[in-house]
């Protein structure tokens, strides 16, 4: 075997931070998820940071990890699901998803993807467009100085991949976080709506903030900075997801 076929092997191997064999909340009907080690953002909200620094995870080839995956399969077939890769952010790790992607089409298995799609590469997006029958994306803010403040990162490479995809006819589905005070004023959610005319897309689904993975942040030692924004009240939500509607978009509110 030559040297550049075992190096080739090598960055094959994905870092796997864990699964969840039945999810409902991570893409249409029943899906295996996979938890893929390491993002590029640090969102202040983060409910999976112990996923970011690519420190604690197991690595694993495509093929051993559609082994896992294959035995459940009948199940979330029947539930009109399949697998998706989340994180961490998978766009991290573009070649590893690819190749377990054409697996997963090559056994009948409905891919998507969940990520913020943060990446400078088009070449990654171009590669894991014709394996990848679900983008579901994670609209942060439409202020850049807001969006660098909540997630350490610009949001313009995001935006600009997104109507990448767009072009591209994928199959786009959007998560909105509702953070009281940061994603629900009445200026971002204008931007919003004038972002969300400039794409297709199937649906929205809205998220309200909670702090469910905050102990996370106390057991890492982690300042978290959001201390004192309580989730916002179900009304709020209600009245953001019925603006939405009104723009003629399918919203979920994930209550
Ligand atoms: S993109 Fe997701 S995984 Fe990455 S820091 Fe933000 S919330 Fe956490």
């Amino acid at each position: 075997m030559s040297i550049s076929t075992i190096k080739n092997q090598s960055s094959l191997l994905g870092r796997i931070h864990s699964f969840e064999s039945f999810g409902t909340l991570d893409g249409p009907g029943l899906r295996f998820v996979v938890f893929l080690e390491g993002c590029p953002l640090r969102c202040l909200y983060c409910h999976n940071v112990d996923m970011l620094d690519m420190k604690n995870y197991k690595e694993m080839t495509p093929q051993e990890l559609l082994k896992i995956v294959l035995p459940y399969k009948p199940y979330f077939n029947s539930a009109k699901g399949g697998v998706t890769v989340s994180g961490g952010d998978p766009i991290m790790q573009p070649r590893f998803v690819v190749e377990f992607f054409k697996l997963c089409q090559k056994n009948k298995i409905h891919t998507t993807i969940d990520t913020s799609c943060f990446t400078t590469n088009k070449e990654h997006l171009e590669q894991l467009l014709p394996v990848t029958d679900l983008w579901m994306i994670s609209l942060k803010h439409f202020d850049d100085k807001k969006h660098r403040a909540l997630t350490g990162v610009t949001n313009a490479p995001i935006l600009e991949n997104i109507h990448y995809l767009s072009k591209r006819k994928a199959r786009l589905w959007f998560r909105y976080l509702i953070l009281p005070g940061w994603t629900d004023t009445w200026s971002n959610l204008r931007a919003l709506c004038a972002f969300l005319r400039t794409v297709d897309f199937e649906l929205i689904e809205l998220l309200p903030y909670h702090t469910h993975g905050r102990f996370k942040w106390d057991k890492l030692g982690l300042p978290y900075k959001l201390n004192g924004i309580k989730p916002p009240t179900l009304n709020s939500c209600h009245k953001i997801k019925e603006m939405l509607k009104k723009e003629g978009y399918k919203v979920i509110l994930n209550e």
